[in-house]
């Protein structure tokens, strides 16, 4: 086993994921967040089944089976309800594990569970400078300021770091979509996860638990006439037609919060600089389309950790990236190319010759996940 000095830059899911690996093989570690607690957005995340069997491997999908919700079935819908698709979710090659899903605040418990006294809160880089040893760190608690053998970036899609070590790029890529997620209390809902379409319009509904729902909601936006006002009248207004339980929802969204943001995209993956490695949504940010942002955290992190513990830093940073390229950017592509084609849904010509493309393919995410389990 090699010895090594790791700084990880952000306690989310994909820091939170890398610390807990390290600390399975005996890593030395320290971990920062510029919050001073943690906070994880209220809303749901869907796990698909890479997802468990990543935490599985991390010893953490027990806990984590006996606070989410299984799905069995994906369903995809017009507006008025009518079903373009269903794919059942126990069958080969899905049924490698469960897909389920939650409150995002449940999964960061579970992940903090044990090593929250070990995360310096409120506490960021001020500079770092990679040199042939490893990283030199200047900390805003200088107690952390000095010498590491590598500095993780897992800081998620703004990553300062990543913005230092490529600066000349215009890291993000906007889709020009505007996107909206809450969480609703619906009781005995009986819902499998149901995405309902119209052009550009998307509603999804995902149970997280027998009686609350996590919706997603999202329209092409390029001129951003979404981003100011009330995000519950846009939603209303947006999708107060649509059939399913999508009106019963709004009617009693009321002015509960709701999260409102755009889909964006690193644009070009990154793994490391020198010592400064990429973990999560600070290398390989992409649209949610197949629910891969935890798993692919997950899969980083458990890939480092492991070359970390195999290998000297230099040859487990080259492993690292070997390793996850390919994976990482099949996800990404996979991911991005239906979004980089909203555009083209605007015209109805274009949602029918998806929707007839969805009736004899099958769902989207789920034809990916399946590319994903024979991998
Ligand atoms: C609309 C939407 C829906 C999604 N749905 C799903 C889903 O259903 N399933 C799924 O798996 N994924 C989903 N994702 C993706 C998923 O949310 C991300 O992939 C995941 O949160 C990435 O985790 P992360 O730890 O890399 O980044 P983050 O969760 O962003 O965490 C980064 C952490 O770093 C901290 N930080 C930032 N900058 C610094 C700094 N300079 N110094 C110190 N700390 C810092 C932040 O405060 C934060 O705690 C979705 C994403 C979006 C946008």
């Amino acid at each position: 086993m090699k010895s090594h000095r790791i700084l990880i830059s952000g306690a989310g899911i994909a820091g939170l994921a890398l610390a807990r690996c390290l600390q399975q093989l005996g890593i030395e570690h320290v971990i920062i967040e510029k919050n001073n607690q943690s906070n994880p957005s209220s809303s749901g995340i869907a796990l698909p089944f890479n997802a468990l069997q990543a935490l599985r491997k991390m010893g953490l999908a027990e806990k984590i089976l006996e606070s989410a919700h299984q799905v069995n079935e994906i369903i995809y819908a017009k507006k008025n309800g009518r079903i373009i698709s269903r794919a059942s979710l126990l069958e080969a090659p899905l049924n490698q594990d469960k897909f389920v899903a939650m409150r995002r605040s449940k999964l960061h418990q579970i992940l903090l569970d044990g090593i929250e006294s070990h995360i310096h809160f409120g506490t960021t880089i001020q500079s770092a400078h990679s040199n042939d040893e490893g990283v030199d760190i200047t900390c805003s608690n200088a107690t952390l300021s000095g010498q590491y053998d590598a500095v993780v970036s897992a800081e998620g899609i703004h990553s300062t770091l990543r913005d230092q070590c490529f600066p000349n790029e215009n890291s993000l890529l906007d889709h020009n979509i505007s996107n909206w997620r809450f969480v609703i209390e619906s009781p005995n809902h009986g819902l499998q996860p149901t995405y309902m379409l119209a052009q550009t319009e998307l509603f999804l509904t995902y149970p997280i638990d027998t009686n609350s729902l996590y919706c997603y909601a999202h329209v092409y936006d390029d001129t951003e006439k979404f981003k100011n006002g009330s995000p519950q009248a846009h939603l209303r207004n947006l999708f107060g037609d649509f059939g399913g339980k999508v009106s019963s929802i709004l009617d009693r969204l009321g002015d509960q919060p709701v999260i409102c943001s755009r889909l964006r995209s690193v644009r070009n993956p990154c793994y490391a600089k020198g010592r400064i490695v990429f973990v999560g949504d600070a290398g390989s940010a992409c649209s949610p389309l197949l629910q891969q942002g935890a798993a692919s955290a997950f899969e980083d992190a458990l890939c480092f950790a492991e070359q970390c513990h195999k290998h000297d830093m230099d040859t487990a940073i080259l492993g690292y990236q070997k390793i996850r390229a390919p994976r990482v950017e099949w996800v990404v592509k996979t991911s991005d190319d239906p979004i980089k084609k909203m555009k083209m849904m605007a015209n109805p010509v274009g949602a029918s010759i998806r929707n007839m493309m969805i009736r004899r393919k099958g769902p989207l995410n789920v034809q990916g996940w399946k590319q994903l389990a024979i991998d």
